[in-house]
């Protein structure tokens, strides 16, 4: 039997695309064209697929409950975003969302771990010392409860300032998702 692979879990916002804050219509991707991937992302998802490592993505797309976009609009974006990534020589094993605002109080949202659950019940993988990168605080506070160790990019909302004062520090912070996967790959 062959060992069950690495996974890495990935935010999606502020990770792989630019962090849509602050300069979209709704402060979301609710559009592909505010999709903008950020410098080294096709690299770091190519050198993962490269190496073994299976990319699974954990966000929250609020604007879906708040009716900025539909459900089906985030699986073209999602979809769209694959088949640029797949054609950079990267690959995305899974897409989990969470779809709800913050007061539908669901158990997907994070910090909650409920879109974690659902990749552990569906892929036959191996999470053990496995790794979350977000670039939020929530996205640290996610991961940890997961039982994952964390990493903070910074290419998103939270500064290095800002995560050094937080209680829960992640376990690592590297400026952007491509020195992150070096460091985890020991390139
Ligand atoms: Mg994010």
């Amino acid at each position: 039997m062959s060992p069950p692979d690495k996974v890495i879990f990935l935010d999606r916002d502020g990770v792989i695309n630019k962090d849509p804050g602050g300069w979209t219509k709704y402060d979301y991707v609710a559009d592909w064209r505010d999709f903008q991937i950020l410098p080294g992302v096709f690299e770091a998802l190519k050198l993962l697929k490269a190496n073994g490592c299976k990319v699974v993505i954990i966000s929250n797309q609020a604007g879906v409950g708040k009716g900025y976009f539909t459900e089906d609009g985030l699986k073209a974006i999602d979809q769209k975003m694959r088949k640029r990534i797949v054609a950079h020589g990267g690959d995305i094993e899974a897409s989990y969302y969470c779809v709800h605002t913050p007061e539908a109080d669901c158990g997907c949202r994070k910090p909650k771990t409920g879109l974690f659950e659902r990749a552990g019940k569906k892929l036959n993988m191996d999470f053990s010392g496995a790794y979350f990168i977000g670039d939020t605080r929530r996205d640290v506070e996610a991961g940890r409860r997961a039982g994952l160790k964390t990493i903070l990019v910074l290419t998103g909302k939270a500064s290095r300032d800002e995560a050094e004062a937080w209680g829960e520090k992640p376990d690592h912070i590297f400026e952007n998702l491509l020195e992150a996967v070096r460091w985890l790959l020991k390139y």
